[in-house]
């Protein structure tokens, strides 16, 4: 048996995960309360954003992409550091406050789904050029809603569908 120091509880062993850098090889947290605690962390605005990050800079890793040429890859690479990651999220706040860069609505961290849901107006990291990477010029942040709707747009489909609009005094 072992003590949980968050919940206070005793109990088997087999309810800690392994935590190879302490005494006994255990975590001193009991796998429930350890699940508890991490999704407070993702819920907390530093939590979401920097599993965020991390979704961004392993995305070209996945499986999916695997045989995908290299310009392909390059479409999808990160190519900015965790700090300018965090930077260009103030940068973000000074400009537009907790709102999408493209449409102007809120934007929330304390969502349960960083890259899950696709619909909700999660914070979402976008390329604003997507055949460019993530860049520190091409890196935006949105809502998951409209990183959705955007997905693959580019500039010269703007202009298009704009064009197209005037052209029937729509
Ligand atoms: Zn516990």
């Amino acid at each position: 048996m072992k003590k949980c120091t968050s919940c206070k509880l005793d109990l088997e062993l087999k309810e800690f995960s392994k935590y190879k850098l302490s005494k006994d090889g255990l975590n001193k947290w009991c796998r429930k309360c350890s699940k508890e605690k991490l999704s407070l962390y993702s819920n907390t605005e530093h939590g979401y954003m920097t599993n965020l990050y991390r979704y961004v800079r392993r995305r070209v890793l996945q499986k999916r992409y695997e045989n995908y040429p290299e310009y392909e890859k390059a479409k999808r690479r990160c190519y900015i550091t965790r700090k300018e990651f965090f930077y260009l999220w103030e940068q973000h706040k000074k400009k537009y406050g907790y709102t999408c860069a493209l449409s102007g609505e809120s934007i929330v961290y304390n969502t349960s789904s960083a890259s899950g849901s696709k619909t909700n107006n999660g914070i979402s990291v976008d390329r604003l050029n997507p055949k460019i990477g993530y860049t520190l010029e091409n890196t935006i942040f949105v809502s998951n809603k409209t990183n959705q709707m955007k997905c693959n747009v580019t500039k010269e489909l703007c202009a298009a569908i704009i064009r197209a609009h005037e052209e029937r005094g729509l």
